[in-house]
């Protein structure tokens, strides 16, 4: 029997993804035997990223800076922006590292479903960047499903009118498939094969 203290850090290791309860007791378990070595380099990690973690003012990313690391990089094509749901979604695009542009997070997707409308996600910053210029392409990089395709297509209707190439993922991309479940190749794939918004 675990003290409370003990029990109440199996709890919050049970909530993260991939875990559970009998995997959290496991981590915890490993965690009390080598407190001398694992313990403050874990949580030395963890209160960095607390303290240090902001939202980018330009793309919506999670990151330790502001611009983010991908909007501060000068070798990042600024001409072409990749538009994602989520931050998940960008971090999985950029793991597979084909993508040489900026990105944009909305926050979420159009749903009437969950009650998000357009004003709830980043589209106006969106088109306060292709408004300020400079911007050749934009990639609708939303997941395929029909609440990620009504979003595609909302953005591509408020981008009419603009001078900029609308793109969308090809859609290689299973139906109903999220892009942080895809493996890399099939998102490179994606990446790659990007065909104008019909
Ligand atoms: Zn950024």
């Amino acid at each position: 029997m675990a003290s409370q203290e003990i029990e109440n850090l199996s709890q919050a290791l049970a909530r993260l993804p991939g875990l559970g309860p009998r995997s959290a007791r496991r981590a915890v378990l490993w965690l009390v035997k080598n407190r001398s070595t694992a313990l403050d380099q874990v949580l030395d990690a963890l209160s960095t990223v607390k303290e240090r973690l902001v939202e980018c003012d330009t793309c919506g990313n999670v990151d330790t800076q502001n611009p983010c690391t991908i909007c501060a990089d000068p070798k990042r094509d600024a001409k072409s922006i990749c538009v994602v749901e989520d931050v998940a979604d960008l971090w999985a695009l950029d793991r597979a590292r084909l993508f040489t542009g900026t990105f944009h997070v909305l926050g979420g997707r159009l749903s009437a479903l969950d009650g998000v409308r357009p004003e709830d996600l980043t589209i106006d910053t969106l088109l306060g960047r292709v408004e300020a210029g400079g911007v050749d392409e934009v990639v609708l990089a939303m997941n395929a499903t029909l609440e990620g395709q009504t979003t595609a297509h909302y953005i591509a209707e408020r981008l009419e009118g603009h001078s900029v190439r609308i793109t969308q993922l090809a859609h290689g991309l299973p139906v109903g498939g999220e892009l942080d479940y895809l493996d890399e190749g099939t998102l490179a794939q994606a990446l790659r094969a990007r065909r104008p918004l019909g």
